[in-house]
């Protein structure tokens, strides 16, 4: 039976996949996979049932109008061609996503970063944990994930921050559940809500909303108090900068001790991060608040120690590697001199991007504002996803030309497309991805391609080659790209960086088929040293954010993801067992604020933001914290009348990382 990977969370779990006669798919948890070793969440046991040819787009369409595809791929490259004549490269961009394969996101990168000399590629993965990138790079020089799962094995306390990881990386608590089972090991969760994670914790620190700079800063000033900084390991591996120590402050959490008392008697201790510290106006600090705790206490680079930053998307780590975030050019590469001679040299790219690109909000303003005049969006649904999502409804329908690659014809934003082309899906779709701890996986098709859907990567080149870049994009199987693809790290390694596939850069078809999951770096990739040029972490001051009151808006509004459903549901909501968990998207609120608004359990709720409005049930729920509400992502104006989150969210993102801040709303 075919071995391949979920293409759900970023726990990148291993599957086994096998369609009968009948068309029924019968799937398993792959024993042998590092990640999971024969488990699966809700999610991953029901992925055959969210499997079918229902909504299916199987020919690329102009219009309303049913095309072939060289008529398509004809009118995609002369829009193209027209759009970078007249206004020039930066008005095209790229829109893609941590659902493309490696070898789908590389050939994305290389045309718009090398060929057509645009850096306005971004991805949904912007959305995800572009504020880990940025702390990473920050303190590592790299954006290096610097643990892996099995530490979570060896710690002896785990802090759980902003992540409610029972019902978002199932998999991962279910290991997390056996280390405590095993040997003991302490939970703490840092979270407003009490999750059902939380619930379950040794201790929940129930932080403010984006309290988590002001906590941690507070937590190193404790250990200091205590004696517990490793001076031996900050002198040889760090570099601290001046004023640092001083200002660090105290924390108001009522938990405070409880907390403090813990992580001083455990050194083996990771903290594993996620949206809730990503998606925020001061993400990238928050990132950092929590790296130095770890680089000042000598917990990194150890068995059980680490910051762990998990990802939502199931290959937003491949397109962080190959290049598919606007702030990198390639492999880990930015856009110095150096390194875009390099990048120019490898391509032999013609016209190579010349600085960084527009990040994820600021691409969609530029589409509004008509500076972007060409878009092409693949395996993503901004319509819904992005905040403010009526302002990037209004954007793409004043875009002049608006590409959309997915598996389905009628998504929110497919509704906008003046171009609509099939691209494959899970299960039909060939090629690699890479984990939350770097370790790449193969997915591997078991499902005939339906209808005339392509591979995107083979969409992507079919555009180039009418560009006139075919030498340049002759690959005929995803092999030829991740060859090319991990020869190209080798620029990486060369400049001091710790990715490095470049042993793969001559796999040959048969051993690329039979590829074993492997982690790339190793367990520890950075315990021989950071990636800046002197070899040592920095550490990063950071300070809190300014507490925000809004008379006219009392509440915080806080999102987040129900645990049986992925994104925008347009898979997900197929499957009527899923859907059973929550069939509705609720508004959750304290007891207290509900008897205020004489609000009952079960009545409808209108919620307003500063830009938006949408309609809720009520749940009163003890686990909010008073004065915050709750609410689901994944509802959209196509599939409820109920539950348009995407209506409420500002377009407010974080400076250093673009990251939007999904939580935290005023309300
Ligand atoms: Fe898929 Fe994530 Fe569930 Fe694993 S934990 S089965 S990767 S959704």
């Amino acid at each position: 039976m075919p071995r391949t990977t979920c293409p759900y969370c970023g726990v990148g779990c291993g599957i086994v996949a096998e369609a009968d006669a009948s068309g029924d798919i019968r799937i398993a948890g792959d024993r042998a996979h590092p990640a999971n070793r024969g488990k699966l969440c809700s999610k991953g046991t029901h992925l055959g049932e969210t499997i079918g040819l229902e909504g299916r787009l199987l020919a690329p369409m102009i219009g309303g109008q049913e095309v072939g595809w060289d008529a398509a791929l004809d009118d995609v490259a002369e829009r193209l061609r027209t759009t970078v004549a007249e206004h020039g490269p930066d008005a095209v961009a790229f829109y893609v996503s941590g659902q493309l394969l490696t070898e789908d996101y590389y050939v994305a990168n290389k045309l718009a970063k090398g060929f057509i000399g645009t850096g306005n590629i971004d991805t949904n993965s912007r959305l995800c944990m572009a504020s880990a990138v940025a702390a990473h790079n920050r303190a590592f020089g790299e954006d290096v994930v610097p643990c892996s799962y099995a530490d979570l094995d060896d710690a002896d306390l785990i802090l759980l921050v902003g992540s409610n990881t029972a019902w978002c990386h199932p998999v991962i608590w279910q290991r997390i559940e056996a280390a405590r089972e095993a040997r003991g090991t302490k939970l703490v969760v840092i979270d407003p809500r009490r999750t059902e994670t939380a619930e379950r914790a040794d201790l929940h620190v129930a932080v403010a909303p984006d309290g988590d700079v002001a906590l941690f800063n507070a937590l190193l000033a404790e250990m200091a108090a205590r004696g517990l900084v490793d001076e031996d390991y900050l002198r040889n591996h760090c570099v601290v900068p001046d004023g640092f120590w001083d200002g660090l402050g105290t924390a108001a959490v009522a938990q405070f001790a409880e907390l403090a008392d813990l992580v001083a008697a455990h050194p083996r201790m990771v903290t594993l991060f996620s949206q809730g510290v990503n998606q925020s106006d001061s993400g990238t600090n928050k990132g950092n608040a929590i790296i130095n705790l770890h680089l000042a206490t000598g917990r990194i680079n150890t068995p059980g120690a680490g910051p762990f930053s998990i990802t939502g998307q199931p290959n937003a780590m491949g397109g962080r590697e190959v290049g598919g975030l606007a702030t990198t050019l390639a492999c880990h590469l930015g856009f110095t001199d150096e390194e875009r001679e390099e990048v120019a040299r490898f391509w032999q790219a013609p016209a190579l991007a010349k600085a960084p690109g527009l990040k994820a909000v600021d691409l969609f303003r530029a589409v509004a504002d008509g500076r972007i005049r060409f878009i092409w969006i693949m395996a993503t649904n901004p319509a819904v996803s992005m905040p403010d999502a009526g302002a990037v409804r209004a954007a793409l329908a004043l875009c002049p030309h608006v590409v959309v690659s997915d598996m389905f014809g009628d998504t929110d934003t497919a509704r906008f497309a003046h171009v609509r082309l099939p691209s494959l899906g899970w299960g039909e779709k060939d090629g690699t991805v890479t984990n939350s701890e770097r370790t790449v996986s193969r997915q591997r098709p078991f499902l005939p391609s339906p209808g005339n859907a392509r591979a995107d990567w083979r969409i992507i080149c079919d555009v180039a080659v009418r560009l006139g870049y075919g030498h340049a994009f002759a690959y005929s199987s995803p092999v030829e790209i991740f060859r090319e693809y991990a020869a190209m790290t080798g620029l990486a390694r060369r400049a001091g960086k710790r990715l490095d596939l470049a042993a793969l850069a001559h796999i040959s078809d048969a051993a690329y088929d039979a590829l074993e999951p492997f982690q790339w770096g190793g367990r520890h990739p950075l315990a021989r040293g950071f990636s800046t040029p002197d070899g040592k972490a920095r550490l990063v001051a950071v300070t809190p954010p300014a507490a925000r009151k809004d008379p006219d808006f009392p509440f915080r509004l806080n999102t987040g993801r129900y645990r049986d459903q992925w994104h925008t549901m347009t898979r997900t909501g197929r499957s009527a067992r899923l859907a059973a968990h929550r069939r509705e998207p609720l508004v959750e609120i304290h007891p207290a604020d509900a008897a205020t608004l004489a609000l009952a359990e079960g009545a409808l709720a209108r919620l307003v933001t500063p830009v938006g409005e949408a309609v809720y049930r009520a749940a009163v729920s003890e686990g909010q914290s008073r004065g915050q509400l709750f609410v689901p992502m994944h509802w959209s104006d196509t599939n409820a009348s109920l539950g348009r989150t995407g209506r409420l969210v500002p377009a407010l993102a974080d400076p250093h990382s673009g990251q939007p801040a999904l939580k935290n709303v005023p309300a």
